[in-house]
C-alpha cells in the first residue's frame, strides 16, 4: 500500500505525475475544491446574483455546477441557470427538479453579452490549444477570449487537467459524458506532458503573466 502524499494516513490511489505523488480520496477532493476556490477568489469571479452556467454534460460542466451551487446555493438573493446544449436536456432537467435551478435550452454556444456571469467549462487542456492557436496562427484576439475571466465570462477550471477533473466527477458519482477531444494541437501537447509533466501548467503560468 502506498500511503496519501498528503494526509500519509490513507491509501494513496490518485496518482499526480508533476507532483510525483499519490493522493487518497479525500485528499484528491479537497485539493481540487482548493485550486477551484482560489480560481474563483483571485479572478473575483462570482460578484453576480445571477449566474448561468454552459451545460454539455461534460466532467467540467458537472463539477463547475456543483461547485459553485454548493457554495453559493443558499443565499436566496442568487439566481442560478443551467444553459443545455440539447444532448444534455434530460439531465439538466433533473438538476433542475432536484435543486430548483432553472433550465434553458441553448441551441449553439455563441456567446451574447448579456449582463449575468456564464461560467464556462474550459480546461487547461482547452486553454492550452487556444494560447497555441492564438499565437501559432497570429489570432491574438483569441487571448482576450481564453482569460480566466472576460468581462461577465468565467472559466473556473481554466488550469485544471481534463483527467482530474473526469476523477472528481467519477468520485462525486456525476453520471457524465466522457471529453471529447475535438483539439488539434492537444495530441503534441499531450505528448509533451508525457515527458515532461507539468509543461501544460508551465504554459498557463506563463500565459497568466501576460496580464
Ligand atoms: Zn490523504
Amino acid at each position: 500500500m502506498i500511503f496519501c502524499g498528503n494526509c500519509e494516513k490513507r491509501n494513496g490511489k490518485i496518482f499526480l505525475p508533476y507532483l510525483k505523488k499519490y493522493f487518497c480520496n479525500a485528499c484528491f477532493i479537497k485539493i481540487m475544491r482548493k485550486r477551484i476556490n482560489r480560481n474563483i477568489k483571485h479572478y473575483k469571479m462570482l460578484n453576480n446574483k445571477k449566474i448561468s452556467f454552459i451545460f454539455d454534460g461534460s466532467a467540467p460542466s458537472f463539477v463547475c455546477f456543483f461547485h459553485i451551487f454548493n457554495l453559493l446555493g443558499s443565499r436566496k438573493d442568487t439566481s442560478f441557470t443551467l444553459l443545455s446544449t440539447k444532448k444534455a436536456l434530460k439531465v439538466a432537467k433533473e438538476i433542475s427538479k432536484k435543486y430548483g435551478v432553472m433550465v434553458k435550452e441553448i441551441k449553439n454556444l455563441k456567446l451574447r453579452k448579456t449582463k449575468e456571469t456564464i461560467v464556462l467549462n474550459d480546461c487547461l487542456e482547452d486553454t492550452c490549444e487556444k494560447l497555441i492557436i492564438a499565437f501559432a496562427e497570429k489570432k491574438l484576439s483569441l487571448i482576450n477570449e481564453i482569460k480566466p475571466r472576460n468581462g461577465n465570462l468565467v472559466r473556473p477550471l481554466f488550469n485544471i487537467p481534463i483527467k482530474e477533473i473526469e476523477t472528481l466527477a467519477r468520485l462525486k458519482n456525476y453520471n457524465f459524458l466522457k471529453y471529447q477531444q475535438k483539439n488539434i494541437y492537444l495530441n503534441k501537447i499531450n505528448k509533451v506532458e508525457e515527458m515532461r509533466p507539468g509543461a501544460k501548467f508551465s504554459l498557463v503560468n506563463l500565459f497568466e503573466s501576460l496580464f
